[in-house]
């Protein structure tokens, strides 16, 4: 099964918004998709509309619930939800084999074409977890100069990863978030990232447009809330763009 960890460590740059839309497209066009909330805020599981009421990934993870019976089902993506439990996780997971736990989970589900996980703002244990799971990373990013040094930061865990408990994670691509074309900075920053990382950068730019803020208050996706608009736009190039692309190799 393919699977795309969605990771920046940097919050606000629209790893949710493109782990959502991304699921949503690709499930759209035909594919079995399973969508992973892997972040303690539960945003994904929120924007989703979904009620966590029930069992979420952090039982699933501590072996107290069998994956199968935690997702929830739908003629969309399927959703492994999040809780704020997810938070205390670190301490209630024994240190042996932890980093293990999500992949496992994710081997034990039959039927999907495609998993994305979306990531908390951080390099822990969640966000290993899911590098660990995942066969591809994708790192959304805005272009702004800081970022690049995030990114730079972000490329060594990724190396750290395959040198250590996944020697096989690829990289989707990077991708540009809340993109404004008219703005010299985004050029730059663009050059600067094809540069440094020849190949990488998606083609695909997602541009700000406020119908993909909009829509997780009505717990739907681009594609439903604003089938017309700018973001439902890009997120569906995108979708064709990771469809049509094989994964990278970490530089
Ligand atoms: P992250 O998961 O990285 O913290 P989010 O996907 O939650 O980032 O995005 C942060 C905020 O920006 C959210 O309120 C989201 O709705 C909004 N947002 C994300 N992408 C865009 C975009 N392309 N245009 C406008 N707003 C966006
Ligand atoms: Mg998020």
């Amino acid at each position: 099964m393919r699977t795309v960890a969605v990771i920046n460590q940097k919050g606000g740059v629209g790893k949710t918004t493109t782990a959502h839309n991304l699921g949503a497209g690709l499930s759209r066009r035909g594919l079995a998709v399973l969508l992973v909330d892997a972040d303690p805020q539960a945003h994904l599981t929120a924007a989703m509309g979904a009620d966590a009421g029930g069992a979420d990934l952090s039982q699933v993870l501590l072996g107290e619930c069998p994956p199968e019976k935690a997702v929830l089902t739908g003629p969309g993506p399927h959703l492994l939800p999040a809780s704020i439990a997810l938070a205390g996780l670190e301490s209630r997971l024994s240190a042996a084999g932890r980093e293990d736990m999500l992949h496992a989970a994710l081997a034990g589900l039959s039927g999907y074409d495609l998993a994305v996980i979306d990531c908390p703002p951080n390099l822990g244990l969640l966000t290993v977890c899911a590098l660990r799971a995942a066969t591809e990373a994708l790192v959304p990013m805005q272009a702004e100069f800081l970022a690049l040094r995030g990114l730079a930061a972000l490329v060594e865990t990724l190396r750290a990863v395959r040198g250590r408990v996944n020697p096989e994670l690829l990289m989707a691509g990077i991708l540009l978030t809340r993109f404004e074309p008219r703005r010299k900075l985004g050029r730059e920053v663009t050059g600067r990232i094809r540069a440094h990382f020849p190949g990488l950068l998606f083609e695909t730019r997602i541009r700000d447009n406020v119908s993909l803020a909009e829509a997780p208050g009505f717990g739907q996706d681009i594609f439903a809330y604003a089938p017309t608009s700018r973001g439902a736009l890009d997120y569906g190039a995108l979708c064709a763009e990771l469809a049509g692309r094989p994964p990278r190799p970490v530089p």
